[in-house]
């Protein structure tokens, strides 16, 4: 594991903090469930602001890329990570009640001591597509070829009809 960064998130919001950093996805535990292997790196940037309409919010960026499975060829899929995200920080249960019924925003609680790679963790699993694919040329090249390729042997026309499915 890498060291743990922990911030007061109010504290944070009103120091204007920003803290930027790249961490493995071998790092992120829960995100392992999702991934193909370790390989890549995230890059990923948090500040404190207030919105406009003074609220303390944290805009989160993670970008890079991670190896997801096809669900159509079950080949490895990479995936470029490009998520940017706002979260409102609500001071208790009441306000965070306000925002959940909010559809345009999302809020987390406030908190003294937020671990920054679990927040970051969390938003690249919601941000994980349910059933990703390779886009149709892709797939082709793996899964499809090799159809194509076992039965162009014997029957070069039945071959010429899978492709065209
Ligand atoms: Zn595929």
């Amino acid at each position: 594991m890498s060291d743990q960064l922990v911030i007061d998130t109010l504290d944070f919001v009103r120091n204007a903090g920003s803290l930027r950093g790249r961490v493995c996805p071998c790092d992120l535990e829960r995100l392992q469930d999702y991934l193909t292997d370790k390989a890549g790196e995230l890059v990923y940037s948090i500040e404190g602001l207030f919105d406009h309409q003074d609220r303390p919010m944290l805009r989160i960026a993670v970008s890079g890329t991670v190896n997801l499975s096809c669900q159509r060829c079950l080949e490895q899929l990479e995936h470029a990570l490009e998520l940017e995200s706002e979260l409102l920080l609500a001071r208790n249960e009441d306000e965070l009640c306000r925002y959940d019924e909010d559809v345009t925003v999302d809020a987390i609680m406030a908190s003294t001591a937020l671990d920054i790679l679990t927040l970051i963790e969390d938003e690249i699993i919601l941000s994980l597509p349910n059933s990703p694919r390779h886009q149709d040329i892709a797939c082709l090249t793996t899964s499809k070829l090799e159809i194509y390729r076992a039965v162009t042997d014997e029957h070069p026309f039945a071959a010429l009809a899978t492709l065209k499915q």
